[in-house]
């Protein structure tokens, strides 16, 4: 079961999959991408997930160049031809290779890449205890919204929470929470949850929003608000979302113990919905 990429109308083996040094992707940062995840085999959430590109897209005045229906029967391909029981997959478009120059010619072909490789979960153990994290400051640009490949700055963060011996940097602009660096983040105070707005200070998790439905679902109180590292430091739980962690909680953040240092009955419950929504 190989490791399958398809570049511009063509699949093959991952390893032997490339594009021009003059791609804009690889140059500039000029793209957009997805990561959607299987469950049972069939990618999960792909509607949302494709709606995301779409938008993230047209922001960078890209074309996808595919409709949805053409995406999706790329991906059932890419499904088929690897075969893994669960798949992470990948989706990119840069605007295409061209001479490097800031300003983009106006009709130049993008580059579609798709990526199918074996998703392996995070460890049932390490779910069940929680995470910790540290907060550092959020450096990236202003329109977080985007899920733009110019990565630079989560990159950054998310290896000085590795060296940290942590799972996740929670980054902080003005004071207060704006997401993770590959995660949203929702703290539980007061009996609320309470995350970040939509906007351009936070990528809007296709997970976050399907998390926020079955919190509604189960009469949960839920706010959208920006908290402070305090309020962060003192909620009765914090956890992420995010395709790959899921629902996942935090224990410890900065060294502080959250709520009693270990997963609380909000990410619990929420674990477990969710586990009953993709099961
Ligand atoms: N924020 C950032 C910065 C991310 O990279 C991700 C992961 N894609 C998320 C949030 C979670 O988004 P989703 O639930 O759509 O995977």
């Amino acid at each position: 079961m190989p490791d399958i990429a398809y570049v511009n109308g063509r699949f093959g083996p991952l390893a032997e999959a490339m594009v021009s040094i003059e791609d804009r992707g690889f140059q500039f940062g000029d793209g957009v991408y997805e990561v959607i995840r299987t469950y049972c085999g069939q990618p999960f959430a792909v509607d949302r997930h494709l709606s995301r590109f779409e938008r993230s897209a047209q922001a960078l005045q890209l074309s996808l160049g595919h409709t949805k229906a053409q995406w999706n029967s790329l991906i059932q391909e890419g499904l088929r031809l690897s075969r893994f029981p669960e798949t992470k997959i990948y989706l990119q478009i840069t605007r295409g290779q061209a001479p490097r120059d800031h300003p983009f010619p106006p009709s130049l072909a993008p580059t579609t890449v798709l990526t199918f490789r074996e998703l392996h979960p995070l460890e049932v153990s390490v779910r069940k205890a929680g995470v910790q994290a540290i907060t550092m400051d959020d450096i990236r640009w202003g329109r977080c919204d985007i899920k733009s490949v110019n990565l630079l700055a989560n990159v950054l963060a998310r290896q000085r929470a590795k060296e940290a011996g942590v799972f996740e940097a929670i980054l902080l602009r003005g004071g207060v929470v704006t997401e993770g660096s590959v995660s949203n983040v929702l703290v539980v105070k007061n009996g609320a949850i309470q995350t970040a707005p939509e906007g351009s200070r936070i990528l809007s998790g296709v997970t976050r929003a399907i998390v926020l439905e079955l919190a509604g679902k189960e009469g949960l109180p839920v706010v959208e608000t920006f908290v402070s590292r305090d309020d962060l430091l003192t909620a009765s739980e914090v956890f992420l979302t995010g395709t790959t962690v899921e629902v996942l909680p935090v224990i410890r953040v900065d060294g502080c113990t959250i709520g009693d240092g270990v997963p609380g009955p909000v990410s619990h419950l929420l674990s477990r919905r969710w586990e009953t929504l993709v099961g």
